[in-house]
């Protein structure tokens, strides 16, 4: 398989923009630094940050076994997934897969960039239709989005499919893992070498509790991420986010003791929500929320929002009518939201 053909042409040819920072790399040294046009008073970001977040990069390299080489960060998923697009999609012309129902930006971005979305839904157990996405490629269809474990219906995809689509599609197959950490489920990136088509996606929005600084994460051959390194803004991941990020990995512990705690609460608020007499079903969960089905998700969503607790009504989306997703919050959140759903009439 040959990824360079998939890419658009003018991607193909082109310069990265060349920064300050690039062509005189060391900022450790004792040198004057006057190639920026940076203020030089103190305010701790005076400085333009490091356009190849390369501390960030080291610890989760250390972290994932994976070389920096193959690792590119964004501000958030979302620039990481745009920046695909942009690589591989050619405006009014490419087409991606999208299985519905999924997490949003996939076709926000798609109709951003001009570029055809075809759907394939999940089956009635949310898994992927192999066969029936696999029929409908053609040599414009670039991207296949699977989310995994999926939003919003919180299963992750049976393993022999992703395989199977993996191997079988003839563009490029992101693998959204934001909600990984939350699963039983083997991540892909330890079988990121074994396809050039491969790109999986992960974020420090949920698992690791920073979705407030906007960091996400792609993984892929060190092809398809020198690319994507090329047309990158430089500077598209800011100081103060690179050095949370960076807090935040050298303390795995702490990450992995809310990520335990989140699962303990889900596992009560799943036996929780089966004994709620207007709620039909509990899907299972391998994400840190919970889609159920209610008899009436609008009047049960606006029961909720007057006692003080916003849930998501999903109820618009295929295959979900009369859903409602409830992230899992501190046990003293679910408690509060077990109590109101006991009052409902
Ligand atoms: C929350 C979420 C993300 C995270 O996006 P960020 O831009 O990194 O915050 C990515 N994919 C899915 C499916 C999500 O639900």
């Amino acid at each position: 398989m040959n990824i360079e053909n998939l890419l658009r042409n003018n991607i193909k040819s082109i310069k990265a923009y060349s920064s300050a920072r690039d062509e005189y790399k060391d900022a450790s040294t004792d040198m004057v630094f006057i190639d920026a046009n940076e203020n030089p008073f103190q305010t701790n970001v005076n400085r333009y940050p490091d356009p190849k977040q390369s501390k960030v990069k080291a610890r989760l390299s250390e972290i994932k076994k994976i070389p920096s080489s193959q690792i590119l960060l964004g501000n958030g998923s979302d620039e990481v997934l745009d920046l695909l697009f942009r690589a591989f999609c050619e405006p009014n012309h490419d087409s991606i897969i999208t299985l519905p129902p999924t997490y949003g930006m996939y076709s926000v971005l798609a109709d951003l960039n001009a570029i055809s979305i075809n759907e394939v839904l999940l089956d009635s157990d949310f898994q992927p239709k192999v066969e029936k996405i696999l029929a409908i490629q053609n040599e414009k269809t670039k991207i296949l989005f699977l989310c995994s474990p999926n939003n919003p219906t919180a299963n992750s995809f049976e393993a022999s499919k992703i395989e199977n689509l993996v191997s079988e599609f003839k563009g490029i197959v992101v693998i959204d893992e934001a909600y990984i950490d939350f699963s039983n489920t083997e991540s892909w990136l330890s079988r990121l070498n074994e396809f050039p088509n491969l790109v999986v996606t992960q974020t420090l929005s949920k698992a690791y509790g920073l979705a407030g600084i906007r960091l996400g994460i792609c993984y892929a051959s060190e092809f398809i991420i020198t690319i994507l390194n090329k047309i990158k803004p430089p500077y598209n991941v800011n100081q103060l986010t690179q050095e949370k990020a960076l807090e935040r990995l050298n303390d795995l512990e702490k990450v992995e003791k809310e990520v335990s705690i989140i699962l303990l609460e889900r596992e009560k608020l799943v036996e929780a929500l089966q004994t709620i007499t207007f709620i039909e079903t509990v899907y299972n969960s391998d994400a840190n929320f919970i889609l159920a089905k209610a008899d009436d998700a609008n009047k049960r969503y606006k029961q909720l929002i007057k006692k003080g607790i916003v849930v998501r009504n999903r109820t618009t989306q295929p295959l979900c009518k009369n859903t409602l997703r409830f992230s899992i919050g501190t046990q003293i959140e679910n408690q509060k939201l077990i109590q109101t759903l006991k009052q409902l009439k």
